[in-house]
């Protein structure tokens, strides 16, 4: 039986995520009795385990691949980029009854905002990658009223998908067509898994990107990725997606625990430290 306030990360795998280390630091320095534990759930039980979640005597959690559109079916009430995407990753109770919310949006722009301040005066971005990160990021791009969002994805089926999804003023792209969409590009971001730790590394040619371009990488295992070595060798403002990742965790934290927690540079060293451990 839980006792102290406790919540939880759903995944399948998810022993590698860094949110219950990310969670465990914010209780313990701002002396909060609780826990945040990981619950490895497989696909076939996820069901069972959202419908049933307000017995369980946990305050909420998060939610992580492959169970985030589960959660969005299950969930009595959705928040509006929840509804949006489709995708829930973060869970709340109101007294019994299950409530999801969407975070990745709001972590995508506070960690641009506070790396980059001026980013979202671009009028072009382009998005590599069509999936669900993609959708997040679009739609923190096109709340942050960007005039023309390219989406370009290996896969130009799902990139259409997602361009006929959002509407104006997103469209989609191929991928030979890159050098001419980055002419323009005042921020390019990567959500796709090339460039990750046992993933193909992206090779991408940053030469068209105009000077003043921000070049922000999702990944974050590595933290500096290949894309964002070759920004910075041009000179490039370069964002990595830990930032991200902290940001995103702190309309949940809040929700559960009461206090709205910071995302400090103690916190980024201590993720980033985990980070460079041998897996
Ligand atoms: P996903 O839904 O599986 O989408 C993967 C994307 O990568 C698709 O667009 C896919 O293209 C593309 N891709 C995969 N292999 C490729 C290759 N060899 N060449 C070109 N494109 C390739 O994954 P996701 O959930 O969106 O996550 C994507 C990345 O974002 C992951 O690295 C994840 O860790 C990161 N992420 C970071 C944060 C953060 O907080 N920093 C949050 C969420 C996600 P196709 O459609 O052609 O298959």
């Amino acid at each position: 039986m839980v006792t102290d306030p406790t919540a939880v990360i759903l995944g399948w795998p998810v022993r590698h995520s860094r949110s219950p280390m990310i969670h465990r630091h914010w209780l313990a320095t701002l002396g909060i009795p609780g826990d945040y534990v990981p619950l490895p759930v497989e696909p076939e039980r996820i069901d069972v385990v959202l419908n049933g979640f307000a017995a369980l005597g946990y305050v909420g959690g998060n939610v992580t691949v492959p169970h985030k559109e589960a959660a969005f079916r299950a969930v009595r009430t959705a928040d509006d980029v929840a509804a949006a995407l489709g995708a829930v990753n973060t869970l709340w109770l109101d007294g019994d009854r299950l409530v999801g919310g969407n975070t990745d949006a709001a972590g995508f722009l506070a960690n641009l905002d506070e790396k980059a301040p001026g980013w979202d005066r671009t009028d072009t971005a382009v998005v590599l990658g069509a999936g669900g990160a993609a959708r997040a990021v679009v739609w923190a791009l096109e709340s942050r009223q960007i005039g023309r969002i390219v989406v370009v994805n290996r896969t130009l089926d799902r990139a259409e998908a997602l361009a006929k999804h959002f509407g104006k003023p997103v469209e989609a792209a191929e991928w030979s067509t890159l050098p001419k969409r980055l002419e323009k590009a005042g921020l390019l971001v990567n959500t796709t898994t090339l460039g990750m730790t046992g993933h193909p590394d992206m090779t991408i040619d940053l030469a068209p990107l105009p000077e003043s371009a921000v070049v922000n990488d999702l990944v974050y295992v590595p933290l500096e990725t290949g894309l964002l070595a070759a920004a910075r060798r041009r000179k490039l403002v370069a964002v990595d997606g830990l930032g991200m990742l902290l940001h995103q965790a702190v309309p949940g934290f809040e929700r559960w625990f009461g206090r709205r927690p910071e995302v400090t540079p103690a916190l980024r060293d201590l993720i980033v430290a985990d980070i460079g451990k041998p897996a």
